[in-house]
C-alpha cells in the first residue's frame, strides 16, 4: 500500500467551502441535434464574426473537415470560443468536476504524491497541466502539496500550464498567483511566468513541446475532448469523410456533406477491420499522447487523463454546449463549446508501448479507490450548517452517481513500464519485493 500515513492525514484534514454546481457536459445528458438553424441560431443573436469568417473561407476554397471547423470554432486566435469566451464554470457554458468540488482536485493531488513516493521520491517534480480551464484543479492540487509539505520537503516543485486561451490564462494567473505574473522574454519557451500563492514557480506555454524536459506529472482533465476530430461515414462506395459546407438553400447556414471520394484522412485513420459505420478520430490527441509517452519513457513521471469517453465502441458523439444546454454544433460557431468523446483505445495505441497504460476506469471507481467516501465523512463531520452539508452531498452525488458523472467520466494513466513490472522480474521473480499498487486503479485499504 502506498502512502498510508500521509493519505490518512490528508483525508482527515479540514475543509474549505464546497462549490456550487451546474450541469456538466457529460454524454449521458447529450442527444445529438440536427444541423439546422432552428432555435439555437436565433438565441445566438444572428450570425457572428466567426460565421462570416468561415463562410468566406468555404466560398473561397470549398468544404473543410470537421477537424478544421472545430479548430477554427474553438481556438481561432481572434474569434475562437476558448480564445474569447472560455466557457468553464457555473456562469459559463459547462461545469467540470474540479469546479463542482474541491475534493476532486485534492484526491488527484494525493494520487501524484502517492506515485512520486512509489517512484522513489525524485528530487524535482514538474506538474504539467494541459488545458487548465480556470486553474481550479491545479489550485486544489497545490493546496494538497502544501498540506503534505513535510512529505515533499526535499522536492523542488514547479508548475507548467499548457493553455492556448489568453482569456483563460489571465483567469488562471489571478487564481493561482493573485495576478502577480510577468510576460516572459521572447527567447524563453514560456509566454508568462509567476509564483503561486503557495510559493511555487508557475510557467505558461502554448504547446506541450515548449515545456522543458524533466521528471513530470502530466494532467489532462476534459482536455482531449476539446481537440479537433475527423468524422467518417461508411457508404456503399466505401469510407467517406464528413465535411462542413455552406447550405446552398439557406443563407449563412452551415451543413454537413460527405466527401465525394476518399480523403487522405480516410486512408490514414480507418482500420481495415473497422466494424462501425461512423467513426471519429482525433489525431491531435494521438500526437500529444505520443509526446507524453516519449517524455515519460525518457525522463520519468506519469500522466493522468480524465475525460468522458469510450474504448473504441462509440460512433457519433460530436456535440455543442452553450449556457449549460446542448447546442447545434454548426450554429453560431465560436459562441459554444464543441466536444467529442475521447477514444481511449486510440490513446492506448498511440502510447506505442513506450509506457504502460492503466484504465480507462470509471470516475466513481477511481474516486472511491482514492478514498472519497472517507473524505466526505470527515467534511460532513466538520461542517456546522445544513446548507454546507447539503452542498457536500450534492457535489458528491454529481461526481459519483452513475447517471451523472460517475460512469461516463473515466481515468486513464500512462506510467513507466518499471512502475508496474520489475525490469528483471522475468529472470528472478522471487528476488524483488512487490511493487506498490497504483492508487485509484486498485482499491487501497487505509490501515
Ligand atoms: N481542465 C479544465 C478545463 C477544461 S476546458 C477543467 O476541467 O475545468 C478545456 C481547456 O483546454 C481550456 O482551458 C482550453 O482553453 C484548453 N484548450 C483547448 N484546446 C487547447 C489546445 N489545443 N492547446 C492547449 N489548450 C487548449
Amino acid at each position: 500500500m502506498v502512502l498510508p500515513l500521509a493519505r490518512r492525514a490528508f483525508l482527515a484534514g479540514r475543509r474549505r467551502l464546497p462549490r456550487p454546481a451546474a450541469s456538466p457536459r457529460a454524454p449521458a445528458a447529450a442527444a445529438r441535434l440536427s444541423s439546422g438553424a432552428e432555435g439555437e441560431a436565433a438565441a445566438a443573436g444572428g450570425p457572428g464574426a466567426m460565421l462570416r469568417h468561415l463562410t468566406r473561407k468555404l466560398r473561397a476554397s470549398g468544404p473543410v473537415t470537421v477537424a478544421e471547423y472545430m479548430r477554427e470554432a474553438l481556438t481561432n486566435p481572434g474569434q475562437g470560443y476558448y480564445t474569447r469566451r472560455g466557457g468553464v464554470g457555473e456562469s459559463g457554458d459547462f461545469i467540470t468536476s474540479p469546479e463542482i468540488s474541491q475534493v476532486f482536485g485534492e484526491l488527484i493531488g494525493v494520487w501524484y504524491i502517492s506515485e512520486w513516493m512509489a517512484m522513489g521520491k525524485p528530487s524535482t517534480l514538474q506538474l504539467v497541466e494541459l488545458g487548465p480551464g480556470r486553474g481550479t484543479l491545479t489550485e486544489d492540487i497545490l493546496r494538497v502539496f502544501k498540506q503534505l509539505s513535510s512529505v515533499l520537503s526535499k522536492c523542488d516543485i514547479s508548475v507548467h500550464l499548457v493553455e492556448v486561451s489568453p482569456k483563460l490564462s489571465e483567469i488562471q494567473a489571478v487564481l493561482l498567483t493573485g495576478g502577480k505574473v510577468q510576460p516572459s522574454p521572447e527567447d524563453e519557451s514560456a509566454y508568462m511566468k509567476g509564483i503561486s500563492k503557495t510559493g511555487i514557480p508557475i510557467f505558461w506555454y502554448r504547446d506541450i513541446q515548449d515545456v522543458p524536459p524533466g521528471y513530470s506529472f502530466y494532467l489532462a482533465h476534459e482536455f482531449f475532448d476539446a481537440l479537433p476530430i475527423h468524422k467518417f461515414q461508411r457508404t456503399e462506395k466505401g469510407w467517406r469523410e464528413v465535411l462542413v459546407d455552406i447550405d446552398p438553400q439557406v443563407p449563412d447556414q452551415l451543413r454537413f456533406v460527405l466527401s465525394p471520394s476518399r480523403t487522405p484522412a480516410t486512408q490514414n485513420f480507418i482500420q481495415p477491420e473497422e466494424t462501425r459505420d461512423h467513426v471519429e478520430v482525433c489525431p491531435e490527441a494521438g500526437v500529444i499522447v505520443q509526446r507524453l509517452a516519449s517524455r515519460i519513457e525518457k525522463d520519468g513521471g506519469a500522466a493522468l487523463v480524465a475525460d468522458y469517453g469510450h474504448d473504441g465502441t462509440k460512433t457519433d458523439t460530436f456535440r455543442g454546449f452553450r449556457n449549460h444546454q446542448l447546442h447545434d454544433v454548426l450554429s453560431a460557431p465560436g459562441t459554444a463549446d464543441l466536444t467529442a468523446d475521447v477514444d481511449f483505445s486510440y490513446l492506448r495505441k498511440m502510447a506505442q508501448g513506450k509506457t504502460a497504460t492503466l484504465g480507462p476506469i470509471k470516475q466513481r471507481e477511481f474516486l472511491k479507490n482514492m478514498g472519497i467516501d472517507l473524505r466526505l465523512q470527515v467534511l460532513l463531520q466538520n461542517s456546522g450548517d445544513t446548507a454546507t452539508r447539503e452542498q457536500l452531498l450534492h457535489s458528491y452525488d454529481m461526481l459519483m452517481n452513475p447517471e451523472k458523472m460517475g460512469d461516463c467520466f473515466n481515468f486513464f494513466a500512462l506510467l513507466p513500464h518499471h512502475r508496474l513490472v520489475h525490469p528483471d522480474k522475468k529472470d528472478k521473480p522471487e528476488s524483488k519485493s512487490p511493487l506498490p499498487p497504483v492508487a485509484g486503479f486498485n482499491e487501497l485499504l487505509l490501515k
